[in-house]
């Protein structure tokens, strides 16, 4: 990271990421003084050969940045010290996003960069988009907030892509992001312990749009549809998209068939039918975008088609784990509120659905709607309980307990199910902390009972 080569930057957070950023930029040219609470971390970046010092004694008037490690949010009580200092002494506070951002913009601004953000669906969209252009055979850089940390993504050249996810927190810290194409899927409310209002929120997101050369936006929410309309009265060239509704410019879903829109006339530009690991009309909106975004960095309809066909999905997202008969087993571990459980319940018709953990306010009332589509429920973990009282008259219910039980009742009772495809799904509506140690491991258990169950086909890895 060559951008603040010569100068003297302060860099806090030395976890995996944070290290990798402090090496760039020491290896740029900076002089890097790094910190952080845990002295495991510290003594760590010792060893590598970073300088490290306890930041709030530091002299703030020689940093020309202060530098944020993804995932120290500039609320948490550890750097608030140091962000108060840095800002009493107007040093700027930027994030990894804003290095590479710099990087590129610097050295090689026509490299595609995709970048994506929104509050559900950016993993689904940013892996799906990495994956058309790999299958493609060109190359792709995917990090970001997932998978790998943007400074240690290869460094920028001719016939390189990079597809990298944004949470609102990089988007904060990142004033320069430049993306070839920007990504902003919906805004719906969430996190907004960190940010305040919702518009505050929305605002965070559009700043990734508003500095990208095209702005992709799925315009199926108010806010979403609010900042399309802004951006493009201010010149910005926008595409909007939308999984429901016939745009009259954009691309939308019919069905599982992909729409481009060009002044009220449709042609129809690929389709979802049959692509396991995209089902769903939210992965409708994920697909949009992706295509959308490969379209721009100039790929064609014909590998476009083919990539989203061989996308394998995402571990513990809807993720297909097994067949038998007419029965599917899917994790949806990843669904640690009622809001996350919501499009994996709207996307299949005859649920035997393995439920609870640690409940979130509100539990499942919020899915009430969605209770027809239950054939039955089992419950685990400490929501048991409360969850059986929202279930009540209106849906079956048995009390597994842990996690063996619920699968072995539920494989067996959805396999005397007569309808053409019945499916066995995790989707706990809970974090997982009463009975693992993440919602990763919870998943994994699930694959693993699953995959003992007696005459199992498995589907990927
Ligand atoms: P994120 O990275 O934004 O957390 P993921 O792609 O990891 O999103 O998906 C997490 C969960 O959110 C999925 O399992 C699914 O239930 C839901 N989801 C995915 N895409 C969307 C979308 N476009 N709109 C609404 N919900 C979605």
């Amino acid at each position: 990271a060559r951008s603040l080569s010569g100068r003297r930057v302060a860099l806090f957070g030395l976890g995996g990421s944070g290290l990798a950023t402090a090496h760039a930029l020491i290896k740029g040219g900076a002089d890097v003084l790094a910190w952080d609470d845990n002295p495991e971390s510290v003594a760590n970046a010792q060893v590598a050969g970073i300088a490290t010092g306890d930041l709030r004694q530091a002299d703030w008037g020689g940093f020309s940045s202060f530098v944020l490690s993804p995932g120290v949010p500039l609320t948490h009580p550890k750097p608030h010290w140091t962000v108060e200092l840095a800002k009493a002494a107007s040093v700027e506070i930027i994030g990894d996003v804003e290095l590479f951002s710099r990087e590129r913009n610097g050295q090689a601004p026509d490299v595609p960069f995709i970048a994506i953000t929104g509050t559900n669906g950016k993993s689904t969209t940013t892996a799906l988009t990495a994956h058309i252009i790999k299958a493609s055979g060109r190359d792709a850089q995917m990090g970001g907030n997932i998978g790998r940390a943007v400074m240690t993504l290869d460094p920028p050249e001719p016939g390189r892509h990079y597809v990298v996810e944004c949470s609102s927190y990089q988007i904060d810290l990142a004033p320069s992001i430049n993306p070839t194409a920007g990504i902003l899927l919906n805004v719906t409310p969430d996190h907004l312990d960190r940010h305040g209002t919702m518009q505050h929120y929305a605002s965070i997101k559009e700043r990734l749009v508003a500095g990208s050369d095209t702005a992709i936006i799925g315009v199926d929410d108010i806010y979403c549809a609010q900042i399309a309309d802004r951006l493009e009265k201010a010149g910005k060239q926008v595409i909007r998209i939308s999984k429901r509704l016939p745009l009259t410019d954009g691309y939308f879903a019919a069905g599982e068939d992909l729409m481009e829109a060009i002044g009220g006339r449709y042609s129809r530009i690929g389709f979802l039918e049959g692509i396991g690991s995209l089902r769903g009309q939210h992965n409708a909106q994920n697909a949009l975008a992706a295509v959308a975004a490969c379209l721009k960095v100039g790929l064609d309809l014909g590998e476009i088609q083919s990539g989203l066909e061989s996308f394998p999905g995402l571990a513990h997202r809807m993720e297909q784990v097994g067949r038998k008969d007419n029965v599917l087993f899917v994790n949806d571990s990843k669904a640690t509120n009622a809001d996350a459980a919501a499009p994996a319940l709207s996307s299949f018709p005859r649920i035997y659905w393995i439920a609870g953990g640690l409940a979130k306010e509100g539990g499942i009332e919020p899915l009430r709607g969605l209770f027809p589509r239950v054939a039955k429920a089992y419950l685990i973990g400490a929501a048991a309980p409360s969850f059986a009282a929202t279930l009540g008259e209106a849906v079956p219910y048995e009390i597994s307990g842990t996690l063996d039980a619920a699968v072995e009742h539920a494989a067996h009772d959805a396999a005397q199910d007569r309808a053409q495809e019945a499916v066995v799904l995790l989707s706990p509506a809970c974090a997982s902390f009463d009975q693992f140690r993440n919602f990763e491991l919870r998943g994994d258990s699930f694959r693993q009972l699953v995959a003992a169950i007696d005459g199992m086909k498995i589907i990927g890895g």
